[in-house]
């Protein structure tokens, strides 16, 4: 049942419990406990006077009685009224000041200074700072008229004047308890105040940390995850090219094609959540390599253009001339990444006509040459409503896409930032039914040197015999499919389980490179090649040695090279690559 109003109630209670902030409800306190007080003085002059005879001061004790009553009923009926009645109660005492200096006393006795000190408390504690400077230069005018007005200071005395004793001692000492109180609550309130935010600072700090670890479980949870996948696809991927040799049906060939592009899109999966957790937690970041951009976009476009071909669509390339002398910096594996990502999808949402990669010189200096990369499709194009939110994570421009066309929505917002890391950013232009262009602008530095053509060369008798070979593996998937690999450049390693095989062997045998994984039981890759650089016999010690590694760690370059490896390969990793890693290795043997 709702509760009634009663009249009787003259309880702070109720109002306070509709205040939710602490420093409201402490003006409110001060604003009430003002109120009792002025009626208590009040009812204390009212005798006095009468008793005196003093018809003036009687009347204004009752009007002000009054007036106090019904204002504090007004407090208690709702807390909107608290601004307004305080403002009342600072123009009743700048009223009262006037009053006692120009009406009753006529002098500037210790009440009207009291009075000019309550309205000035009240202006910054009831209102604000804005009021209280407001309140403060009202309350001082009339001290200062009455100075002028009566020549000099001889009349700041505080002979009473107007009211008769002990009302005006009882009035002075209530004067003093209103202010010593209104102080007291304010500080109480302030106090509290610094309390509760005190607490609530700490609450925060906990719910950050909290947050924080929720996150970091995410990641590493991700980070393991995909982990774990890539050694397994490492071998799907190996097996696959292995395979490829050994087709002798095009049925056979038909569905080993399939098995590599599902193992490819796979690949891509992975790597692209991976890099969406990296991106979330700021750890990625840009290599500098020198790079032909010319053979790059090349290279990348060849893998493209066979996806392309599948579909009937013409993948077209202009690509600027000027680039295949001008060698530059920069991180090539992102480069191709955004580029796949967007000819990837520019492919995917085109059925007929063509996908278009122009790549152009901007502007060139001697240190920086900027370009422009533009792709276009006669695809599907995107709805100008959907064209800002499809770089946000895991959207795509409509629900039907991902029944459609597959997709997690995740690489163009990988895009985005990636370009963010190259200080670029992409833009686009699109018409439904159309098709679309997404295009960004790269400076890269300049590399002052002539780059050596022949690691871009397409090399196709893969031999690798009389190099020596130490492979060290504890999984024997990925052991058995190294020995397939090696067996088709004519090659066989040697085999080593964990970190001690692998350094008894280094010690016993003659290598001219190690391959070594990074995660094994006893001794890992990084400790067992610390103890293999530690070997007194240089020969042995400054073997070459390459880490294959599943590992997804941030400064996973950082770590290898402190370890002292020469180089690493990520799984899942492209026979193919590992050829041209070890083919440097065997041309500087000779
Ligand atoms: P995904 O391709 O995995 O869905 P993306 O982040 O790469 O994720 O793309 C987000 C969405 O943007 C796509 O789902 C698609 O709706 C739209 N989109 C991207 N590129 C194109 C394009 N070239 N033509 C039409 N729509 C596109």
């Amino acid at each position: 049942m709702p509760e009634q109003p009663n009249n009787f109630n003259w309880s702070l209670k109720n109002l306070l419990s509709t205040i939710p902030d602490s420093l409201e409800q402490s003006r409110v306190k001060i604003l009430y406990t003002f109120l009792i007080l002025s009626i208590l003085k009040v009812l204390i002059v009212i005798p006095i006077a009468y008793q005196n005879n003093q018809v003036p001061q009687l009347k204004l004790a009752f009007i002000l009685l009054i007036g106090y009553v019904l204002l504090t009923k007004l407090l208690l009926s709702h807390k909107r009224y608290a601004v307004l009645i305080s403002h009342i109660m600072i123009i009743a005492g700048l009223m009262i000041v006037i009053i006692v200096l120009f009406g009753y006393a006529k002098t500037i006795n210790i009440m009207a200074m009291q009075f000019m000190f309550m309205v000035i408390l009240s202006g910054f504690y009831l209102l604000n700072r804005g009021f209280g400077i407001f309140y403060s230069i009202l309350s001082i005018i009339p001290v200062i008229l009455f100075l002028f007005k009566n020549g000099d200071l001889q009349n700041l005395n505080n002979s009473p004047e107007g009211l008769s004793s002990p009302a005006y001692e009882i009035m002075v000492f209530l004067n003093f308890i209103t202010m010593v109180l209104g102080h007291y609550l304010f500080h109480q309130a302030f106090s509290r105040n610094v309390k509760e935010k005190e607490l609530l600072n700490e609450k925060l700090l906990i719910a950050v940390e909290e947050a924080n670890i929720a996150a970091q479980s995410k990641s590493d949870f991700l980070s393991t995850m995909s982990h774990e996948l890539r050694t397994p696809l490492n071998s799907v991927i190996g097996m696959a090219e292995l395979l490829s040799d050994e087709l002798t049906s095009p049925e056979q060939e038909e569905n080993l094609k399939i098995l590599n592009f599902s193992a490819a899109s796979l690949h891509t999966l992975i790597n692209d959540i991976l890099d969406f957790n990296k991106l979330g937690s700021e750890k990625l970041y840009l290599e500098s390599i020198a790079v032909n951009l010319h053979s790059l976009i090349h290279n990348i476009c060849s893998g493209l253009r066979i996806q392309a071909r599948e579909k009937g669509l013409e993948l077209v390339l202009e690509l600027d001339e000027e680039l295949k002398q001008i060698p530059i910096s920069t991180d090539p594996t992102r480069i191709s990444q955004i580029l796949f990502n967007l000819t990837g999808n520019a492919i995917k949402f085109t059925s007929s006509g063509s996908v278009k990669i122009q790549v152009e010189v901007l502007d060139k200096d001697a240190d920086k040459i900027s370009v422009r990369f533009s792709i276009s499709d006669t695809g599907i194009g995107i709805n100008a409503e959907k064209m800002e939110s499809i770089f946000e994570p895991f959207t795509q421009a409509s629900t039907s896409t991902t029944r459609n066309y597959g997709g997690t929505g995740l690489g163009l917002a990988i895009v985005k930032r990636l370009l963010t890391l190259f200080e670029s950013s992409v833009h686009l232009e699109s018409e439904e039914g159309k098709g679309s262009k997404f295009w960004f602008d790269i400076s890269f530095k300049r590399y002052n040197q002539a780059l050596d053509n022949d690691t871009n060369s397409n090399e196709q008798i893969y031999d690798l015999k009389g190099l020596r070979v130490l492979v060290v593996e504890d999984n024997p998937v990925n052991s058995l499919l190294l020995k397939k690999i090696f067996q088709k450049w004519s090659n066989i390693p040697d085999f080593a389980r964990d970190g001690y095989e692998a350094l008894d062997k280094v010690i016993a045998n003659e290598y001219d490179l190690v391959l070594m994984d990074i995660h094994m039981p006893l001794l890992d890759g990084y400790e067992a090649t610390l103890k293999i650089r530690e070997l007194s016999d240089k020969e042995k010690s400054l073997v070459p040695i390459i880490a294959l590694t599943a590992s997804v760690s941030s400064n996973l370059n950082d770590k290898i090279r402190e370890a002292g490896m020469n180089d690493y390969l990520s799984k899942p990793y492209n026979p193919k690559e590992l050829y041209s890693k070890l083919r440097e290795i065997a041309l500087r043997k000779k």
